[in-house]
């Protein structure tokens, strides 16, 4: 089997790696030397470009490495996106490594609201492969993680609200190709008091979420951090035609994670890969 590229991958060049001196740092030099080891033929680094100038999180929401991004009153601020910094490194690597297709990216928070902003700032077309992720939701007039809603609204509510920006996520037509981690909101999920998330409960507006997407024309990240079966069963019933594969790794151990098992499931549903690995796959 020939493993598919991993379309989502983050290095140090993506603010919530933690830095140079965390730890929790995943360099692009150490995760291509681990796609070498692991024979992953692809991945495409596609770092975070989140647009808003700050939201709002409970600081427990944020791993240790993150924290020093959180001030007293909860506004986060992240650090701008180093592109020329991300560029030498990314031929770095391509001299380092000849044999693994390395491609470019960015993973774009709430595209919809900014996108056009950055645009002016960051020349988009330089970059082969970028996501559309919904990280925020609108919560008493400012933006907010779900991870920290779910201590202010019921939990199915949260989820229910996340699937219901999604239309307005892909209404415009704002350059991104694929949508990622539609499960975003289900990441925090609070099993402890609610039990097990049941996709049944909220089928009706999981399937309109994909509907809309197969609509705008993008293609629908199968995140491998968790898989769910029903969710390429219900992209392909709801239209979909094109997926990725991305286990958003934040370290090159993440890389490719569950990629035998989500390529099991995803064949199971008819979608198959292309000629070259870094294309998405079709059904
Ligand atoms: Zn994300
Ligand atoms: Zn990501």
């Amino acid at each position: 089997m020939t493993l598919p590229a991993d379309s989502h991958v983050h290095s140090e060049f993506s603010w919530d790696t933690g830095g140079p001196d965390s730890p929790a740092r995943g360099t692009m030099e150490a995760t291509c030397a681990r796609a070498v080891r692991i024979g992953l033929p692809a991945l495409f680094f596609t770092e975070h470009l989140d647009l808003e100038t700050a939201w709002f999180t409970d600081p427990e929401d944020f791993g240790d490495h993150e924290r020093h991004l959180v001030a007293a009153d909860g506004i986060v601020s992240v650090p701008r996106f180093d592109a020329d910094g991300y560029f030498e490194a990314i031929e770095r690597c391509r001299a380092a490594f000849p044999f693994l297709r390395i491609g470019t990216g960015l993973e774009v928070g709430q595209p919809h609201l900014r996108l056009e902003a950055a645009a002016n700032e960051l020349d988009l077309t330089r970059f082969d492969r970028i996501l559309g992720s919904l990280h925020t939701l609108e919560f008493e007039g400012r933006r907010v993680e779900p991870s920290t809603l779910y201590r202010r609204l019921p939990a199915e509510e949260v989820v229910r609200r996340y699937l219901a920006e999604i239309p307005d996520l892909v209404a415009g037509d704002e350059p991104f190709e694929i949508v990622t981690h539609l499960d975003y909101a289900l990441r925090c999920w609070p099993e402890e008091e609610e039990g097990p998330f049941d996709p049944r409960s909220l089928e009706q507006e999981l399937r309109g979420a994909m509907a809309v997407i197969a609509h705008s024309g993008r293609a629908l990240e199968m995140n491998t951090r968790r898989l769910w079966p029903w969710m390429p069963q219900w992209w392909a019933e709801e239209g979909g035609r094109t997926i990725s594969l991305g286990s958003d790794a934040h370290t090159p151990a993440a890389l490719a994670h569950g990629f035998p098992e989500a390529v099991a499931m995803v064949e199971a549903f008819g979608f198959r890969a292309g000629r070259d690995p870094r294309e998405l796959w079709r059904r």
